[in-house]
C-alpha cells in the first residue's frame, strides 16, 4: 500500500519518498512509499508534476490507483537511474491542483445545496479539463431551481467555512448522517465535514475553506437517463470562461451595433427579416419563371405538333431551371422544353408537358452519355450536371436533334 499524504494535506505540493519499484516495459512507471499525487479517483482526475533524484528530473504524466492499493506514476521517460531504495522529491503542478481542488470541493458544496433545498441528490460527478458535471436523481428540474442552487452555493462560499478532515469508523458515520456513504468495504471512512453544511465521505483533495472555491457558476443542464446532468465551473476556471463568454458576446453585439444585452433581440429580428426575405425572394423567383416561361412560348411555333424550348443562361441555378421547366411544361400542353445553365453550377433539365411522347429520362441519359455527368429522372422530367460550362450547349444540341428526329 502506498501511504497516501494528500489524506491529511491537500496543499502539500512538495514531499520527499523513496522508490519502491520501477516499471520501464511498455510505459515507465514508479511505485513510491509514500506520495502526495492524487490518482484519478472518485471523479476527480489526476494531478501532474515532477520527481527527481540527486541524477535525473523526470515529468509524472499520470497518476492511477492500481487494484492492489497502490498509487502508480506515469513518467514521460524511462527513469535512467532510479531504482528501489533511491530517494526521491515530489512536486505538485500546483496551478492543476489547486483548479481540482476548486472544482471538487465546488462539487460538494452544489451538491449540499440541492439537497438542502429540494432533497435532491447527486448520483455521480464528472471532472473533464474543461468543465465539470453532476448527475442529479430527478425527473424534472426547472431554471428557477438551477438559479437558486447557484446562488445558495455562492453564499457557502461567501461564508468562509472551515473544511475539516475527519477520519471515523463505518459504525460512527452511520450516525453522522451523511450525504454520501462508498460502498467499498474500508472500515475507516474520511469524512470532509464543511461546517454545519455538509458531510460526505471522500478520498479527494479539497480546499480548507469555502470561500478557496472562488464561486460556482452553472452552465448547461440537461436531460440524462439517468436524471438531469448540471455543468458547473468553479474558481478560476469560472472566470476564464466568463471572460471567454464576454468576448464572443461583444464580437457578436458589434456585428450588430448593439449593447450585449439586446444581441438575442437583434438575431431574433435578423432571422425574421431573413425568413421574410427568402419567402419574398422565392415569390419574386416564381412570377420571373412564370413571366419568362410566357415570354419564350409567344416566340416559339408548333412543329410537328409539339412546341420545343432549348435555352442556355450563364447564371441561373438549378432550382430556377427546374421552375421555369415547370411553367413552360403547364402553360401549354404541348411543349418539349431543353434548359441548362453554365453557372454557378452547370447543369441541364429536361421537361415535357403531361402526355407528350418523348422520354426525359432516356434524353437526359443519352446526352449525359455524350458529355459526361451524373442525372435521370422521370418520363417527364429530368435533371443532370454536367462536368463544365462548355459542356451544357452541345448537351442541348444533341437533345434537341433527338427530339426532332
Ligand atoms: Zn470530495
Amino acid at each position: 500500500m502506498t501511504q497516501r499524504l494528500y489524506y491529511h494535506d491537500s496543499f502539500l505540493y512538495h514531499f520527499d519518498a523513496e522508490v519502491s519499484e520501477v516499471r520501464g516495459t511498455s510505459k515507465a512507471a514508479l511505485f513510491l512509499d509514500r506520495t502526495a499525487f492524487y490518482p484519478t479517483s472518485g471523479g476527480q482526475i489526476f494531478d501532474t508534476g515532477v520527481i527527481s533524484s540527486e541524477d535525473e528530473t523526470l515529468r509524472v504524466t499520470e497518476v492511477a490507483d492500481t487494484e492492489d492499493g497502490r498509487v502508480i506514476h506515469y513518467l514521460d521517460a524511462p527513469p535512467k537511474s532510479l531504482h528501489p531504495g533511491t530517494k526521491i522529491h515530489g512536486e505538485i503542478d500546483q496551478t492543476r491542483r489547486r483548479d481540482h481542488m476548486q472544482q471538487h470541493t465546488g462539487q460538494h458544496v452544489l451538491s449540499a445545496a440541492f439537497v438542502r433545498l429540494f432533497d435532491l441528490h447527486t448520483v455521480s460527478f464528472h471532472m473533464a479539463d474543461d468543465y465539470c458535471s453532476i448527475d442529479i436523481d430527478t425527473p424534472t428540474l426547472t431554471k428557477e431551481k438551477i438559479e437558486r442552487a447557484e446562488r445558495e452555493a455562492n453564499e457557502i462560499i461567501l461564508e468562509n467555512r472551515p473544511i475539516e478532515i475527519r477520519f471515523v469508523t463505518r459504525d460512527e458515520a452511520a450516525n453522522l448522517g451523511l450525504r454520501k456513504i462508498p460502498v467499498a468495504d474500508r472500515d475507516e471512512l474520511r469524512i470532509i465535514d464543511i461546517r454545519d453544511y455538509d458531510l460526505s465521505a471522500c478520498g479527494g483533495t479539497h480546499v480548507n475553506q469555502t470561500g478557496q472555491i472562488g464561486c460556482i457558476l452553472l452552465r448547461k443542464a440537461e436531460k440524462v437517463r439517468q436524471g438531469w446532468r448540471v455543468e458547473f465551473i468553479a474558481g478560476q476556471r469560472a472566470v476564464a470562461t466568463a471572460r471567454r463568454d464576454y468576448t464572443a458576446l461583444t464580437e457578436t453585439a458589434a456585428m450588430f451595433s448593439a449593447h450585449i444585452y439586446d444581441v438575442p433581440v437583434q438575431a431574433r429580428k435578423s432571422l425574421d427579416e431573413i425568413r421574410s426575405l427568402r419567402k419574398q425572394h422565392e415569390q419574386s423567383l416564381e412570377e420571373l419563371a412564370e413571366a419568362q416561361a410566357a415570354a419564350i412560348l409567344a416566340g416559339i411555333p408548333e412543329e410537328n405538333s409539339f412546341r420545343l424550348v432549348v435555352r442556355a443562361f450563364a447564371d441561373r441555378d438549378m432550382n430556377f431551371l427546374k421552375l421555369l421547366a415547370q411553367k413552360l411544361t403547364r402553360i401549354a400542353p404541348n411543349v418539349v422544353a431543353l434548359l441548362g445553365t453554365t453557372s454557378p453550377q452547370p447543369s441541364l433539365v429536361f421537361a415535357q408537358s403531361a402526355g407528350q411522347q418523348a422520354d426525359m429520362g432516356k434524353l437526359m441519359k443519352d446526352a449525359l452519355a455524350k458529355v459526361g455527368g451524373r442525372g435521370g429522372g422521370s418520363k417527364d422530367m429530368a435533371q443532370g450536371g454536367v462536368p463544365n460550362g462548355e459542356s451544357v450547349s452541345p448537351a442541348l444540341d444533341g437533345a434537341s436533334s433527338q427530339i426532332r428526329s
